[in-house]
């Protein structure tokens, strides 16, 4: 992954320059969000869980005005909008992100969050002596004092957030991003992508862990046309995908067709899922591919 880790040592996010003018902004193990800064104003794309104040690293980055892209509107993409102006996303977001995030579904994430951190040290030792994929990049991070889950807050919606078109234009000033609706994770999915050097933001599209297919929001079918429509159109214009979450916040754009691939498989039959759990623990099929799972509800 090209760019240096910055300086500055925030004790939840992780800010790391990846291109000229795109900057990481990461949640480790829980989001990745992305900053893009042009010659006039700046776009974060996705605010994260709203556990801690996003907006904090992305001012250590950039003074200029920052519009908020949500990818879409499920809680750990917009937690941070609360310390925005100005909120952007698909339409059928608008109304979503309108709502705060109860303090349940608050609770329940800081919950696994906190199992999960507990797990990761168990995980150290052996990864330590086995796999050796834990960095001081990618390492998870205590959980920022008064965030405990019994006591969870429901999170604020933030500013209203302004419906983007498909294919409307973002200037930033000598950097575009062009608006690209891609439902089927959920209905209200949308892609960026920056025109100048062909980096697809994908927020939950595309994932390099565990695709969540199996609540409600997602249509397979949708699913499938979008990542289709995505692969044609945008054929020769993309130099790597973003993707919002687990092993690796960038991937080849190859992955808009093998995702296609396996999600229709999964759609036609064609695949078979293995009983297991998703981070909640709640039952899923697992169906696994070369570089990613796809989760189903079981039947
Ligand atoms: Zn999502």
């Amino acid at each position: 992954m090209a760019g240096e880790p910055t300086a500055g040592q925030d004790p939840w996010f992780v800010t790391r320059k990846l291109r000229d003018g795109v900057w990481l902004v990461a949640e480790p193990w829980h989001v990745y969000c992305f900053l893009i800064t042009g010659a006039e104003r700046a776009v974060l794309v996705d605010t994260g869980t709203g556990i801690a104040d996003i907006s904090a690293p992305v001012r250590r980055v950039t003074g200029m005005p920052v519009l908020v892209v949500n990818s879409h509107a499920h809680d750990d993409h917009r937690g941070g909008n609360v310390f925005f102006d100005e909120v952007a996303a698909h339409p059928v977001a608008v109304e979503r992100l309108a709502r705060p995030v109860p303090a349940d579904r608050v609770g329940a994430y800081l919950t696994v969050a906190a199992e999960q951190l507990a797990a990761y040290e168990t995980a150290l030792a052996l990864d330590d002596r086995y796999f050796h994929l834990f960095t001081a990049d990618n390492r998870p991070r205590p959980l920022p004092p008064g965030t405990a889950a019994a006591a969870a807050a429901p999170i604020g919606a933030g500013p209203a957030a302004r419906p983007l078109a498909d294919g409307e234009v973002i200037d930033l000033g000598g950097r575009t991003l062009r608006v690209l609706h891609s439902p089927g994770h959920s209905p209200d999915s949308l892609c960026l992508l920056d025109e100048r050097d062909g980096l697809l933001f994908v927020g939950d599209t595309l994932i390099t862990g565990d695709f969540w297919a199996h609540t409600d929001d997602t249509d397979l079918e949708a699913f499938v046309t979008s990542l289709r429509r995505l692969d044609g159109e945008l054929a020769g214009q993309v130099s790597r995908v973003m993707p919002a979450h687990t092993r690796s916040c960038e991937a080849g754009p190859h992955l808009l067709r093998d995702a296609a691939d396996a999600i229709e498989a999964v759609h036609t039959g064609r695949s078979t899922g293995e009983p297991g759990l998703d981070l909640y623990g709640r039952p899923v099929l697992r169906h696994r591919f070369a570089e990613f799972n796809i989760l189903r509800p079981v039947a």
